[in-house]
């Protein structure tokens, strides 16, 4: 008998669960005639900086870019160096290459899988050899999990330059009763169908307090015009469009409730879980839970086990960003040699997580849990 997997990730079942509401949304964004930088975006933006806290909030065309147009606003470009981690999406390493900079890695902490801020310390003050000066730090707050960002703030601090957060899987995640992107100069939000609020297509967000620094970053998106037609800037062509706009505003009212929902699951899950087996949650804050991730030697064993009961499962991410065949052997790397990320992604596994899972569907990966782990 074969049984249907539960998939690990479902923007289809997204779609669905709003249908109404992102269908009209996308007639609405059609029938206006005007598809690009419009009334849906400016719309988008407002009620997106509203629902963060920030002053400012502009669209993009993807994450990857947010993080590159905030490095530019910050004047990174070439003979900079930017710390950053490995373990990450490789958007975050990808971007502060596309802005002609040099990334340098530093290890995570392997409870929380975010920037070890013990070791970025240590770099900041003593850089690898070779390396231009650190400019800037990119913090990922990975799988919806806060990183220590005070802590991280303090050092780049002492040091005078900015932090700016990577937020692609924690819209929402809060430390005390903040919103990460809401802390530093200048934030970056990817809106991929899977993230925690995802457009059925691709689209970025940059937030900030700063109104000079906002309208730069909305300048540099689209050719660095303030005027049409006038670049005051070397820009680039980086805009959320009208559709995808009008979809975020229809899902952007649900968000809260959704990482209410995957918090709901993550606890579900803990519950059928040995304790040494549950995600750790940083202190003071509020994980929203993008991915629910757990270590498991015997990765592929237990990821087969778990698909033979109907559970589908993921990997984020197989390898780290500095072992990746683009990256293999030129990337400047902190003193702890990334050891405990090469071990995160030997082990990393994630389970099935997105609001629109049932009842029903959480129960059977509980009892999947339960039977594989011997809970
Ligand atoms: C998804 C993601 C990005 C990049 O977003 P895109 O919209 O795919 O360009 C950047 N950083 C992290 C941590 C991500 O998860």
């Amino acid at each position: 008998m074969s049984v249907a997997i539960i998939p690990q990730a479902n923007p289809g079942a997204g779609y669905r669960a709003l249908k109404t509401e992102i269908d009209s949304a996308v007639a609405r964004a059609l029938s206006s005639g005007w598809y690009i930088l419009g009334a849906e975006g400016r719309a988008f933006e407002a009620e997106y900086a509203a629902w963060l806290g920030t002053t400012r909030a502009i669209g993009c065309a993807n994450g990857t870019d947010a993080l590159a147009l905030a490095l530019r606003s910050l004047g990174i470009g070439p003979g900079c160096a930017v710390a950053a981690v490995s373990h990450t999406a490789v958007a975050t390493v990808a971007a502060i290459e596309l802005v002609g900079a040099t990334p340098v890695l530093i290890d995570i902490d392997p409870l929380h899988y975010t920037m070890d801020p013990a070791e970025l310390d240590a770099v900041l003050a003593n850089p690898p050899a070779g390396l231009p000066p650190i400019r800037a730090v990119i913090v990922v707050h990975l799988y919806g999990q806060p990183a220590d960002l005070a802590a991280i703030q303090a050092s780049a601090a002492k040091h005078g330059i900015p932090v700016i957060e990577d937020c692609a899987q924690a819209h929402g995640a809060t430390i005390g009763a903040q919103k990460v992107g809401s802390f530093t100069e200048v934030s970056c939000f990817s809106l991929y169908p899977t993230k925690n609020l995802g457009a059925l297509g691709d689209g970025g967000v940059v937030a900030t307090n700063d109104a000079e620094r906002a309208d730069n970053i909305a300048a540099l998106r689209q050719y660095g015009w303030r005027t049409h037609y006038i670049s005051d800037s070397a820009g680039v062509n980086s805009r959320l469009d009208e559709i995808q706009a009008a979809i975020l505003r229809a899902k952007l009212p649900h968000l809260d409730a959704a990482n209410a929902r995957r918090q709901a699951i993550a606890a579900a899950y803990d519950a059928a879980l040995p304790a040494a087996l549950r995600p750790v949650r940083r202190a003071g804050t509020s994980h929203v839970f993008h991915q629910y991730v757990l270590l498991v030697a015997d990765r592929a064993a237990v990821q087969a086990d778990l698909r033979g009961r109907g559970i589908g499962t993921g990997v984020h991410y197989p390898a780290p960003v500095h072992l990746q065949p683009a990256y293999l052997d030129r990337i400047a790397l902190g003193p702890a040699r990334c050891a405990a990320t090469e071990i995160a992604a030997r082990e990393v596994m994630s389970l099935p997580m997105y609001p629109e899972l049932t009842d029903d569907e959480v129960v059977r990966v509980c009892d999947g849990l339960r039977a594989v782990f011997g809970q």
